[in-house]
């Protein structure tokens, strides 16, 4: 293998080089200290500082202000978020509106219906999630919408978010976290699992609006209430301080290249260049997701039959083409092209398929 191969895995996924030479270092000497950024305690000066301007670097890339929203970095997975969300906010008495537009929505489904009654405002189950809806049935007075940014298994990206009025919306944005521009102020809640695109596992990013915490429930078990981390700044117990360090180079990382106008035009020009290729090879690759509703970041295809599909997948990692097998849940072939896959990834990509396409 050479140093660095092109990494197509869904999750964990791919990071900057620059991040992950630089994560390397601080893995041995941080700061000059002498110890490793593993090695400190979460309550040292340099470690607050990593703390601090993760949270600074990423309400700046969104375009929020302190005064109105928190970074809090939690554990557990973006799968906690989706109990602790009605957990908090999900009275009994109350309905939640859930948009249901893929495999990890029907999870966060199941984790509000032990708390409240969950409306399904909209599903595409019907064609097994290929598309994004576009009528929902939202509930008045809901407790809050609940939608899903992006659908890492079957490679839709919303575009258009439901109109939600006063009531608050929450979104999982854990597979296209920071790989576009949007309006961040009109969610009350956003959560990622930062193994997708902003980080390792381990750290779960939630930017919350602090006036929408003041309205939890508090009689529910400590570490599971919004509240307690919003007091104590994340702090309330060890954060995942590797892992939060690791996304605050990436934070940077993405200053860099510009913000998020940078970062999404890249994203586009990697996705056009692939989509494109697909579309006039659609009687070999074919998307599995609906051209208006088709993802940046994971771009889902069939081969004409399950033999063709296998040896694309042995044939692409003799070419240092690694992770391109679909989730097991739906099968085929899945490309996830997130923030820090080069444009050369997607090009080596395209010619592999090109290749492949001729000699089989
Ligand atoms: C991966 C993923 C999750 C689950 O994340 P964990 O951190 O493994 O709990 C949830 N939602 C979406 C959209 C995902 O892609």
């Amino acid at each position: 293998m050479p140093e660095r191969v092109y990494n197509f895995y869904a999750g964990p996924a791919i990071l900057p080089y620059e991040v992950v030479k630089e994560s390397a270092k601080g893995a041995v000497n941080f700061n000059d200290l002498g110890m490793s950024v593993m090695e400190i305690s979460h309550r040292s000066a340099d470690f607050d500082r990593v703390f601090c301007d993760a949270q600074m670097d990423m309400l700046r890339i969104m375009g929020l202000s302190e005064d109105e929203y928190t970074v809090l970095f939690l554990g557990g997975g973006a799968s906690t978020q989706f109990c602790m969300v009605p957990f908090n906010f999900l009275k009994e008495s109350m309905t939640a509106d859930y948009v249901v537009t893929g495999g990890w929505a029907k999870k966060a489904v199941k984790e509000g219906k032990y708390f409240g009654n969950v409306n399904i405002a909209a599903t595409s189950e019907d064609r097994n999630f290929c598309y994004i809806p576009g009528d929902y049935d939202l509930t008045p007075g809901a407790a809050y919408v609940h939608t899903t940014s992006n659908n890492t298994l079957v490679g839709t990206q919303m575009r258009d978010f439901p109109e939600t009025g006063n009531v608050p919306h929450v979104c999982d944005m854990s597979s296209d976290f920071l790989s576009r521009r949007m309006d961040y102020g009109k969610f009350s809640l956003i959560y990622a699992g930062a193994q997708k695109n902003i980080g390792p596992s381990g750290v779960t990013a939630v930017v919350v609006r602090k006036s929408w915490v003041d309205q939890a429930r508090e009689d529910i078990p400590t570490m599971m209430a919004y509240r307690t981390h919003l007091d104590k700044n994340s702090l309330f117990n060890t954060p995942p301080c590797f892992a939060v360090y690791v996304v605050g180079l990436v934070l940077k990382w993405i200053l860099e290249q510009g913000g998020l106008e940078a970062v999404e035009a890249a994203n586009e020009k990697k996705a056009a260049l692939l989509y494109d290729y697909m579309d006039d090879n659609s009687d070999f690759y074919m998307g599995t997701a609906d051209r208006d509703s088709r993802s940046l970041m994971n771009v889902t295809f069939r081969l004409p039959d399950e033999g063709l599909e296998k040896s694309f997948i042995a044939e692409s990692t003799k070419r240092n083409l690694i992770g391109l097998k679909g989730h097991r849940s739906v099968g085929g072939c899945r490309a996830s092209i997130y923030n820090a896959m080069p444009y050369e990834g997607v090009e080596a990509l395209v010619q592999f398929m090109k290749d492949f396409r001729k000699n089989g």
